[in-house]
C-alpha cells in the first residue's frame, strides 16, 4: 500500500476513446496532449495513441513539443499550438516541430527562419488565437494544416457553431494543399459537417464528456485516489479542520484521508465535494487543508489504509468538477506533480 494520493492512468479507456471519437466524428484524430496530457502524462499517454495508429499530435508550448519529440523519436508530426514565439524558430526546427501560425509576425519570423513545415491558425470568432479571415495569408509553401477552433462546442445548440464552421469552410478552400483541421472534443459530436479531414480532441480522450458532463461513449481514464489516514468519532457539537469549517450536528464518524490542495484537491470542493469511500459517495466536511481532507463515513465500515477515490469510475470526474464549481479541464490539470502517476493497461 502507498501511503500518498495517486492519479492512475487507465490506458485502455484511453484507447477506447480515442477509437470512439474517431467513430463518432468519422475522422482520423489527431491527439491534444497539451498541459502533459491534462496531467495524465503526455509522453505514456502518447506513447499509448502511437500503438493505437494516431500519427499527429497537438501541444501547447515549445518546451512539450522538445520534451514529446524526444520521447517519441523521429516519426509523428508535432504541431506547437503557442506557433512560432519570438525567437523559437531554432529551437522549433532543432526538433522539427511544426508551429501553427497565428499572426502575421510569427509568419514572417517562421519564414525568415527558412522554417519548413507549419500549419496556419484562422480565427472564425473566438478572438483568441489565429489570422482574422481579412488578414489571412495567401497560400505558401510548406503550409501543411490548418485549422480553427470552436468557441461553444460544448453547447450543440448554440448558433455560433454553425457560423465559425462555414467561415472555417470557406476561409480554408483557399489552402487546397493543406490539412483541415477543426473540431475539439465537443465539436466531434457536433456532426459530420464539423469533423473536415482530422479531429482534434483532448478532453474526451481524458474521460470528460464533451459538454461538460458524462457521456455513455467515453470511458472513465483518470483517478484521483488516496488512503484513509485516521478515523475518528466526532461527537455532537464539535468542530472538524480549519475555521471550524464545519459543525458537527450529530455524532459523526469522520476518515482523515491523505489529499489535499497540493494535491489537486480544490479548496472549492467544500461543501459541495464528495468522494467515493466503502461503496458510496461521501461528502466532505470542512476545509480542504493542504494534505488532507475530512470524509463523512457515518455508518459505514472504514477503516484506517481503505482507499477513497476523488474521481473516476465511481465519482465521474464532471461531476466532481461540478461540485467543485469547474470543470473537468481544470479539475484534471490541478492535479499536482506531489502525486505519483501510475498506469495500467
Ligand atoms: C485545447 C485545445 C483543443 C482540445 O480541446 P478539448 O476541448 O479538450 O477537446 C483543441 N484545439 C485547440 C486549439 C486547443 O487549444
Amino acid at each position: 500500500m502507498t501511503a500518498t494520493a495517486t492519479l492512475t492512468v487507465d490506458l485502455d479507456a484511453l484507447a477506447h476513446n480515442v477509437h470512439a471519437l474517431a467513430a463518432i466524428s468519422g475522422a482520423p484524430v489527431h491527439p491534444v496532449v497539451k498541459a502533459d496530457s491534462y496531467g495524465l502524462g503526455a509522453i505514456p499517454v502518447a506513447q499509448r495513441l502511437l500503438r493505437e495508429g494516431s500519427r499527429t499530435f497537438f501541444v501547447a508550448r515549445l518546451a512539450e513539443g522538445i520534451a514529446l519529440r524526444s520521447a517519441l523519436g523521429p516519426e509523428p508530426t508535432l504541431y506547437v499550438l503557442d506557433g512560432c514565439v519570438g525567437d523559437a524558430a531554432p529551437a522549433l526546427k532543432a526538433a522539427d516541430l511544426r508551429p501553427i501560425l497565428n499572426h502575421g509576425d510569427q509568419l514572417m519570423a517562421w519564414r525568415a527562419a527558412d522554417g519548413g513545415a507549419c500549419g496556419l491558425q484562422i480565427d472564425t470568432g473566438m478572438n483568441r488565437l489565429g489570422f482574422r479571415i481579412e488578414d489571412a495569408p495567401a497560400p505558401f509553401e510548406g503550409l501543411s494544416l490548418v485549422m480553427s477552433h470552436l468557441a461553444c462546442a460544448d453547447e450543440p445548440a448554440q448558433p455560433m457553431n454553425r457560423r465559425q464552421r462555414d467561415a472555417f469552410a470557406a476561409a480554408a478552400a483557399r489552402y487546397p494543399g493543406a490539412l483541415r483541421s477543426f473540431a475539439n472534443s465537443g465539436g466531434c459530436f457536433l456532426g459530420p459537417d464539423y469533423a473536415f479531414d482530422a479531429v482534434r480532441p483532448g478532453i474526451c480522450l481524458y474521460g470528460g464528456g464533451p459538454e461538460g458532463r458524462p457521456h455513455d461513449r467515453i470511458k472513465p481514464v483518470a483517478t484521483l485516489s488516496a488512503r484513509v489516514l485516521q478515523v475518528r468519532d466526532v461527537p455532537a457539537g464539535e468542530s472538524i479542520g480549519y475555521s471550524r469549517g464545519f459543525v458537527a450536528p450529530e455524532a459523526r464518524r469522520i476518515a482523515t484521508c491523505g489529499a489535499g490542495y497540493a494535491d489537486g484537491v480544490l479548496r472549492s470542493q467544500c461543501p459541495n465535494g464528495q468522494v467515493w469511500v466503502a461503496g458510496s459517495l461521501r461528502p466532505i466536511l470542512g476545509r480542504v487543508s493542504m494534505d488532507v481532507i475530512a470524509v463523512d463515513v457515518t455508518g459505514l465500515d472504514v477503516a484506517v489504509g481503505d482507499p477513497v477515490e476523488l474521481f473516476g469510475p465511481n465519482h465521474l470526474l464532471d461531476d466532481a468538477a461540478a461540485a467543485a464549481g469547474t470543470i473537468s479541464y481544470e479539475l484534471l490539470t490541478s492535479v499536482t506533480a506531489r502525486v505519483p502517476r501510475r498506469y495500467e493497461g
